[in-house]
């Protein structure tokens, strides 16, 4: 396995990097790609920047420029439904591009010329993110954010949830907004701007993929409240910790498996 992960702001990606045994830095297109081994398995780590196309394009180098044969993408999101909140972590089971409308000529949502309105994420990935998040949320989160940070935040016991997440050009800042996604996209746990582009580009490419998310707001008037406090102090550790426990768990099964990454 050569494992792309992609982080989409600055404050999610550098513990990664820190943690990376002897890498090496490559430059391509505007972006600095971190070649070298995490936890034992051989990464790239790449910040795509926001935004659909940033991350199409990010995917695709790490593919074709990079070699690699798995992609991850953390990252921060918005809930995206009523039940979903601040704190807690959404692991994707397909992706769909909210703002895609080619309507009438195609159904709305289908992405032209594939077929596809939702594109699966790869089954096993994402279970074994579901289990790494499993065990961040059981033995890591209480000692990793301090007690300060879980009341500032209100991250009482968050939950992990596995489904939708939909992904456009728009930081979901409006009630309505999400409210009508939410109708038209039944499923639908989280809203971000990057997940289906990534989710398009690994399905055309045939490489397997996983898409993390930690719920930064409620997609409503309130969403931009505290952003960066809470990425910096939240979804940065847990993206770490998560990242360094599908790593060890990956290992793990390789090893009792008998084959090598
Ligand atoms: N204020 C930030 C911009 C964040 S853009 C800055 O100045 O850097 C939002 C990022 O978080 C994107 O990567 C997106 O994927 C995710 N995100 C979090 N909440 C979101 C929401 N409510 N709507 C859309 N994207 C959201």
């Amino acid at each position: 396995m050569r494992l792309g992960i992609i982080s989409a702001l600055h404050e999610e990606q550098q513990g990664l990097v820190e943690a990376m045994h002897s890498p090496h830095k490559l430059m391509h297109g505007m972006r600095e790609y971190f070649v070298g081994r995490l936890w034992k398995i051989d990464a790239v780590c790449v910040l795509s920047r926001i935004g659909k196309v940033a991350a199409a394009m990010t995917a695709t180098t790490l593919v074709e420029k990079f070699g690699v044969t798995h992609i991850l993408f953390t990252g921060v999101a918005g809930a995206g439904d009523a039940g979903i909140r601040v704190g807690d972590i959404v692991v994707a089971e397909s992706l769909v591009q909210h703002d895609m409308d080619a309507s009438p000529l195609f159904p709305r949502y289908e992405v032209p010329l594939t077929g596809l309105t939702q594109f699966p994420t790869d089954s096993s990935m994402a279970l074994e993110l579901a289990n790494a998040a499993a065990r961040f949320l059981d033995n890591e989160l209480a000692g990793t954010i301090d007690a300060q940070e879980r009341a500032v935040f209100a991250l009482d016991a968050p939950r992990l949830h596995r489904g939708l997440i939909g992904s456009g050009d728009q930081f979901v800042n409006e009630r309505e907004h999400v409210q009508s996604l939410s109708k038209a996209l039944p499923g639908l746990l989280a809203v971000e701007m990057e997940g289906a582009a990534v989710a398009q580009v690994c399905f055309e490419l045939g490489v397997p993929y996983g898409v993390l998310r930690t719920i930064s707001d409620n997609a409503n008037e309130n969403a931009a409240t505290d952003f960066m406090r809470f990425v910096k102090s939240v979804a940065a550790r847990y993206a770490f910790c998560i990242v360094r426990q599908f790593c060890l768990g990956h290992q793990a099964s390789k090893v009792s498996a008998g084959t090598s990454s």
